[in-house]
């Protein structure tokens, strides 16, 4: 497995297992399938409901702690936010199990994300979340952000794929010390993504899957990747891909099929921002 380094040194999978619509009765026995293929990155979220079915599963893998990566998310918080992020935090921390977090992201740009902010900075202060970061933040929140706060985002945890492929977002944090990760790499198969003849065709030469070759593509670009699947034959297929190397060619090809525009929705659509904006967890 290949790691990055975060802004504050912390080492991170490039490669790891997702769990987002993994519903909570599947979830503990998909987290263990994905542990025995070899994922040592999980990401999980309060809102997806299933952080104590994670928790079963890394507790009964007896895999030490050291040696895996486990990211949760913060959900929209109202002003002012410290005191509920705190709730939140210790709700999750509690529901895995665990005693800190690898990484803790502000899942969304919406509600008082500076006040969930300075909680974050206090979470990691106290070692109980190694890194802090956000997730969904475009450009200018990000910057805002970073200029206004004392830490900057280690991550920003994006939708990233071949038809939305966000190179000047990378730019950007990159010159920023922001480490981008994926989400929807897949494009959760949008726009006939498993069938793209372009994918196909380079899959084709190497021997290897569409899905195969756009994991590979990401962690080319480097770019960290956290692929879902509830098969066990497809979380060994998405964690084989350190075996070959895309070409520049087949890079340059790949970089065609970018849309510039998201297969979900924009988070600066104001209906989305009122939609999850307003949505609360029930604890
Ligand atoms: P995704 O990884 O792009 O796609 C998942 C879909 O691809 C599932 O339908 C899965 O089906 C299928 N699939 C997986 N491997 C495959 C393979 N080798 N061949 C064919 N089909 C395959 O979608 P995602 O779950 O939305 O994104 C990945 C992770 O990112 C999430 O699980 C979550 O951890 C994170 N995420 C974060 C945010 C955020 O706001 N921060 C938003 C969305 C997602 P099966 O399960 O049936 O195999």
């Amino acid at each position: 497995m290949d790691h990055v380094t975060l802004a504050n040194g912390i080492r991170m999978p490039i490669l790891g297992f997702g769990v987002y619509q993994i519903p909570p009765e599947q979830t503990e026995r998909a987290v263990t399938e994905a542990l025995a293929a070899g994922y040592r990155l999980l990401d999980t979220a309060a809102a997806y409901g299933n952080e104590e079915a994670v928790g079963r599963a890394v507790k009964s893998s007896g895999i030490p702690r050291e040696e895996l990566f486990v990211t949760t998310k913060l959900w929209v918080q109202d002003a002012p936010a410290e005191a509920n992020s705190r709730r939140a935090f210790e709700t999750s921390l509690g529901r895995l199990g665990l005693d800190h977090v690898d990484l803790y992201l502000v899942h969304q740009p919406f509600g008082d994300v500076y006040g969930q902010w300075r909680a974050m900075e206090e979470f990691h202060r106290e070692g109980r979340a190694k890194a802090i970061g956000v997730a969904n933040f475009h450009p200018d929140r990000l910057v805002d952000l970073i200029l206004h706060n004392e830490t900057a985002p280690a991550v920003n945890q994006i939708e990233t794929h071949p038809f939305f492929q966000r190179t000047a977002d990378q730019e950007l944090m990159r010159a920023r010390g922001v480490q981008i990760q994926s989400w929807g790499g897949f494009a959760e198969g949008r726009r006939n993504l498993f069938d793209d003849p372009l994918l196909s065709a380079i899959g084709a030469e190497h021997g290897k899957s569409v899905a195969q070759v756009v994991l590979r593509w990401l962690i080319q670009r480097g770019v960290v990747a956290i692929p879902k699947s509830v098969r066990p034959e497809r979380m060994a297929q998405n964690i084989d891909v350190f075996d070959f190397e895309l070409t520049e060619d087949q890079m340059a090809a790949i970089a065609t099929l970018d849309t510039g525009g998201s297969v979900f929705f924009d988070h600066r659509d104001p209906v989305m921002v009122e939609r999850l904006g307003t949505h609360r967890l029930d604890s």
